[in-house]
């Protein structure tokens, strides 16, 4: 096919599929409830909005704002404030999303009703839940009564505790050690903890050079960019960032501050352990996790879960498929995949499985990044997403021109999710 056949050919298939979109048969009434206004749920209420504003569309979320976690990590090392990383979800109004702040407490499969902690039952042709991520607080001895004393922090939620570590941070002698703790994967963003590691300390070269960042990690070793960060490591931060592998926390105390991992305690003067997770509460009562106790496995065609027919999950809370990380990227993509299918559904139209991508930047100094990115498509065979072969990787090399693009994929993950 030539050149400008293959543009007119594309040209007529994507015009085709935004107009079967388009010339939609829904019922004026089919209502959809989205459960949680991050990644996954704010971008699910958008698109399907977008795809087919006939759907009635309401979005329940108990906070009052959007605090993004990407970004979250500069705004413990002093490079962004907290303003940077809030947005506010009421913009989705004039996509006709109805925006709720209410928590949902109790869902009823049978009934079809979500029950919210104020304004009492509503119900739903299809209902997505997107609630991220909770604690598994019990399995680090101590923990949560440390944290709720404000001696110990996990700040893997931005919001307060990003603001007290931050506090916490400044307060800190010269001299003094940081200590985070890293808990087994799977857990929300697995680079995550590693740019904690490399921002904090590029702050303390610059405020408090005598200081030291101490990365216990339960995993054997860095499980994300581990050759990228650990470069970084040795030639920006040496003899300031200290990492050590097989490191599990399984207790804290915060009157000696004291993390306990199974063979000795180690000291520091800023405790920040990020505890094992689980899919988010509501999940976890509502019947949708299916697998170790932890996670909401879903038919990857749709993100409806395999557990309670006509509920879809999507973003942390989900059972990842294979090499799938837990970041506001995939959220994202989730949410488009379960927001075609559902317009799909309530049109009679059998959904289509859909190609996604995954991009995560990390920082490793104020001025520098690295980033890693896979593609995910469906494999009928093994019934589940699956990263294409030789699709993405990871930077040649960390740079200012990535830092730059980590900006930018924020700013325009912020846009599409929830603008
Ligand atoms: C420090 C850090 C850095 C990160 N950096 C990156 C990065 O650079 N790139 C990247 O791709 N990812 C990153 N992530 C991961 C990313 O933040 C998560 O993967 C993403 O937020 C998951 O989206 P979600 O929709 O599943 O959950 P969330 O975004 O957490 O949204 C869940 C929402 O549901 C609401 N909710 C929960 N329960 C209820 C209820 N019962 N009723 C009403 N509302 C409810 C919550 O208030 C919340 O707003 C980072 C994470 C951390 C901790």
């Amino acid at each position: 096919m030539k050149r400008r056949d293959f543009l007119r050919f594309s040209g007529s298939v994507a015009a085709l599929a935004a107009a079967a979109r388009c010339a939609t048969t829904t019922p004026s009434k089919a209502r959809v409830v989205v459960v949680g206004g991050g990644f996954g749920g704010a971008t699910a209420a958008k698109y399907i909005r977008m795809w087919d504003p006939k759907i009635d569309v309401v979005l329940v979320e108990r906070d009052p704002s959007f605090i993004s976690c990407p970004i979250s990590n500069l705004v413990l090392a002093g490079l962004a404030g907290m303003g940077d990383i809030t947005r506010s979800i009421d913009s989705l109004e004039r996509y006709g999303v109805r925006v709720v702040r209410d928590e949902a407490v109790a869902i009823d499969p049978g009934k079809k009703t979500v029950r919210l902690s104020r304004a009492g039952e509503i119900g739903y042709e299809r209902l997505v839940v997107s609630p991220g991520i909770d604690f598994l607080f019990g399995e680090v001895q101590g923990f949560e009564q440390a944290m709720q004393a404000g001696r110990v922090l996990h700040a893997w939620k931005a919001g307060p505790q990003t603001t007290a570590l931050r506090r916490q941070l400044e307060e800190m002698r010269d001299g003094g050690v940081y200590v985070l703790s890293v808990p087994l994967a799977p857990y929300r963003c697995p680079p995550g903890p590693y740019e904690r590691a490399s921002v904090v300390a590029d702050y303390f070269k610059q405020a408090k050079p005598r200081s030291k960042v101490l990365v216990l990690d339960a995993n054997p070793d860095v499980s994300s960019k581990g050759p990228l960060f650990k470069r970084a490591w040795s030639e920006l931060y040496p003899g300031i960032i200290e990492y050590r592998g097989n490191s599990r926390a399984v207790g804290v105390e915060r009157n000696s501050m004291s993390v306990r991992l199974e063979l000795e305690d180690v000291k520091g003067d800023v405790l920040n352990v990020v505890p094992p997770q689980r899919a988010a509460d509501l999940a976890a009562k509502s019947g949708l996790i299916t697998t170790n106790n932890r996670w909401c496995d879903v038919d990857w065609r749709t993100m409806e879960s395999k557990a309670v027919k006509g509920i879809h999950v999507l973003g942390d809370s989900t059972l990842s498929a294979p090499a799938m990380p837990k970041s506001a990227s995939m959220a994202n993509n989730h949410a488009k995949i379960a927001a075609g299918a559902i317009v799909d559904l309530l049109n009679g139209r059998e959904p289509q499985p859909l190609k996604i991508i995954n991009t995560c930047y990390s920082f490793v100094s104020r001025s520098e990044g690295i980033r890693v990115s896979s593609v995910h498509e469906w494999d009928p065979g093994q019934g589940t997403l699956v990263a294409v072969k030789g699709s993405g990787g990871v930077s040649a090399a960390r740079s200012e021109a990535e830092a730059n693009y980590a900006w930018s994929w924020a700013r325009t993950l912020w846009a599409d999710s929830l603008s």
